[in-house]
């Protein structure tokens, strides 16, 4: 079995679900007490959202850089994410790494086109609802995505950051999300993306019209897949 090498803490609360997540999959698949080889490095999040805000992105990649590289150092084999904004300073990541990165976008992808999805909703941080380092990535493997308008990107957003990220789960916002979901699928989506690692912990399968895929559970599993492959 291959080591995963994890980039967490944005927000930790997403970071136990990629932890218990692997290790389920693993589980599921090797039975027994077979668990999941892991390196994680966690990060500081309050830090990092403050040179968000500041748009030091540059500032950003060098801290992921430098974090995955402790962890290739330490002899992970290939390279997680644990956050979908996050990857806009994957190619920064990658590009300091001789090791291999699972991008959450294209794990994402590879689900919806087996699920036989071609129109999916976003919902995300405003950087992965609004910036082309992921709906651009999406397009470019032929999905149609479509993304709230903007007064909801930003509810959504707040949530995200003022809710989620700190481990609160409230039901009007939960309410809201499916209101938003309710509207792309009346809107043509046949799936709504949870494109932020913690919107699968307020919004649940079944409380939207159309099927969610889950990224934090993806791109988990498509991590087991390439440690056991
Ligand atoms: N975990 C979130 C995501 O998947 C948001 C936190 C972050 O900015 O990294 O995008």
């Amino acid at each position: 079995m291959k080591t995963i090498g994890l980039l967490g803490g944005m927000s930790w609360e997403s970071s136990l679900e990629y932890y218990r997540a692997m290790n389920r999959e693993v589980s599921a698949r090797l039975g027994g007490l077979h668990s999941a080889k892991i390196l994680m490095n966690s990060l500081e999040f309050g830090e990092l959202r403050d040179l968000m805000r500041a748009g030091e992105w540059d500032a950003i990649g060098h801290r992921l850089a430098g974090a995955a590289l402790t962890l290739e150092r330490a002899g992970a084999d290939f390279m997680v994410i644990g956050t979908n904004t996050m990857h806009k300073v994957a190619p920064q990541v990658a590009d300091a790494l001789s090791i291999p990165l699972v991008h959450i976008a294209d794990a994402t992808a590879e689900v919806a086109r087996s699920r036989g999805f071609g129109s999916v909703a976003l919902l995300g941080t405003i950087f992965t609802m609004e910036d082309d380092f992921y709906v651009g990535r999406l397009a470019e493997r032929g999905f149609t995505v479509l993304v709230p308008d903007e007064a909801d990107r930003k509810l959504v957003d707040r949530v995200i950051f003022d809710e989620l990220c700190r481990g609160e789960l409230r039901d009007g916002s939960r309410a809201e999300f499916v209101r938003i979901i309710e509207d792309l699928a009346g809107r043509g989506a046949q799936a709504a993306i949870l494109g932020c690692t913690e919107i699968g912990l307020l919004v649940r399968p079944g409380d939207t019209p159309v099927p969610t895929l889950d990224t934090c559970g993806i791109h988990a599993a498509a991590a087991v897949e390439k440690a056991l492959s």
